[in-house]
């Protein structure tokens, strides 16, 4: 059994994966937590002692850590004993703890692709341009490392497999919709960090189409959808990390992602990225200081882990999957419902980070137990979904299929 679980980065989603960590730490074993600012892991070890959140006592220490630096993460991975990586830092880290795990020989997991800080929208499909080329190393080292186990990428990764194993021979299209009907109250703000947030949007919308990449521009293509509780909403086909490792296993699919805008949104992202405040690329000012644009706006936008306290509503995201069965048509969506008051109550975040947080920790859960512990990298749809959502139904993130056959909550024991 694997144990001893090393968290890397303190921001809104390490948050829930401390808590969620903690509530199963007779599972996982001492934790650790490692971020840019200490402080931060001290203020998420406080959180996690005052809601008694620990199932047994146990071991859960703070770390000052720079993650770009492989090698310091390599020896505080030695120095903790940790044997399950959760990598939930900035994406501009992935590949240096990816290394860092192959060096050591631990678990890695992250719930985002790997991104460089100066390049937006690399050349489809982006598990290529980075994690892909680490699959030889990982399989030589015995290494596990499960790429994207967020919700999206992650969860929807699972449902998409799960309509394949349990509800269709065929499968034709996959559309993930992600739909956030809360209300945080503020004028303007990300849900996760406005800079990774904004680099979704700028760039080109890949998705894959007809056998081959199509590419459209952000908020060019819109459609409403209706979904259990969240009812009527828009949503616009966004470039998203599981469009680039589904299409590889659905060659014969169209595959798209969706996520749910606001009028509002739309107005405040059209004006920043016209005048060029989302730009990666550095400017200088009249007094020689150079910035960079997109990390101003970050910097006056409110801290998403900050609108935790007074987010309502709820989350609607899940898989419309269409192919056929028993020779004939069918569909079926498969999802999940969160609520950001209850997230807050429990762990202290709000929905968008609790549903992130929950996946890696329930995969982490399934590695300590040896049923994920694949020694070599995979994304979630090459692992069984079973276990997984069985998982996350009881760790929070209960899981519902809506077919023909009606609306239900679906388990395997
Ligand atoms: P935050 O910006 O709130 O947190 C990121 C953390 O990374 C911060 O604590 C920051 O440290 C830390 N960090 C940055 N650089 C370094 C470094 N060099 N060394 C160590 N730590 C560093 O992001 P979120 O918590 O909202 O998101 C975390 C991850 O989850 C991101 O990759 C995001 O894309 C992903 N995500 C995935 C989702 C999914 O469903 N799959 C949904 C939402 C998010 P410090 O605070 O000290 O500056």
């Amino acid at each position: 059994m694997k144990k001893n679980v090393l968290i890397i980065g303190a921001g809104g989603v390490a948050q829930v994966v401390a808590h969620k960590c903690a509530q199963h730490n007779d599972v996982l074993g001492d934790l650790h937590i490692a971020s840019r600012t200490k402080s931060k892991c001290d203020d998420i070890i406080a959180s996690v002692r005052e809601k008694g959140a620990m199932k047994v006592a146990g071991t859960f220490e703070a770390h000052a850590l720079d993650a770009k630096d492989s090698g310091a993460v390599a020896d505080l991975i030695r120095k903790t004993g940790c044997q399950i990586v959760i990598n939930v830092g900035t994406p501009y880290v992935n590949m240096s703890v990816l290394d860092a795990c192959i060096a050591t020989g631990v678990a890695y997991m992250d719930t985002a692709i790997h991104e460089e800080p100066d390049k937006i929208c690399e050349t489809p499909p982006w598990y290529a341009n980075y994690e892909w080329k680490k699959r030889e190393a990982c399989e030589k080292a015995g290494v596990t490392a499960i790429l994207g186990v967020g919700f999206d990428p992650g969860v929807v990764n699972a449902y998409a497999r799960l309509a394949e194993d349990q509800f269709l021979d065929t499968i034709s299209e996959i559309d993930i919709v992600d739909i956030n009907a809360g209300s945080h109250g503020k004028y303007f703000a990300t849900n996760f960090d406005p800079e990774i947030n904004f680099r979704e949007f700028t760039g080109t919308v890949y998705s894959w189409q007809g056998g081959e990449w199509r590419e459209n521009k952000m908020f060019e293509v819109g459609k409403e959808w209706d979904l259990p509780v969240v009812g009527k909403q828009k949503a616009y086909m966004s470039g998203h990390d599981e469009v680039h490792s589904l299409s590889q296993r659905y060659k014969d699919a169209d595959v798209r992602f969706w996520m749910g805008f606001g009028d509002h949104y739309i107005n405040v992202f059209t004006v920043l990225k016209s005048i060029g405040l989302l730009s990666e690329q550095p400017v200088t000012t009249a007094e020689g200081l150079e910035v960079v644009p997109l990390k101003v706006v970050k910097a006056v936008l409110p801290d998403p882990a900050s609108l935790a306290p007074g987010y309502t509503g709820k989350t609607c995201i899940g898989d419309l999957v269409k192919g056929t069965k028993d020779g004939k048509p069918a569909e079926v969506f498969i999802y999940n419902v969160a609520d950001h008051k209850e997230a807050f109550n429990e762990v202290g975040s709000q929905g968008i980070s609790y549903t992130a947080g929950v996946p890696p920790v329930a995969a982490a859960i399934l590695i300590a137990n040896g049923t994920w512990d694949v020694k070599k990298m995979a994304n979630v749809e090459d692992l069984d979904p079973k276990p997984f959502i069985s998982v996350l139904n009881r760790i929070g993130l209960p899981t519902r299929v809506k077919d023909a056959a009606g609306d239900r909550a679906v388990d395997f024991g």
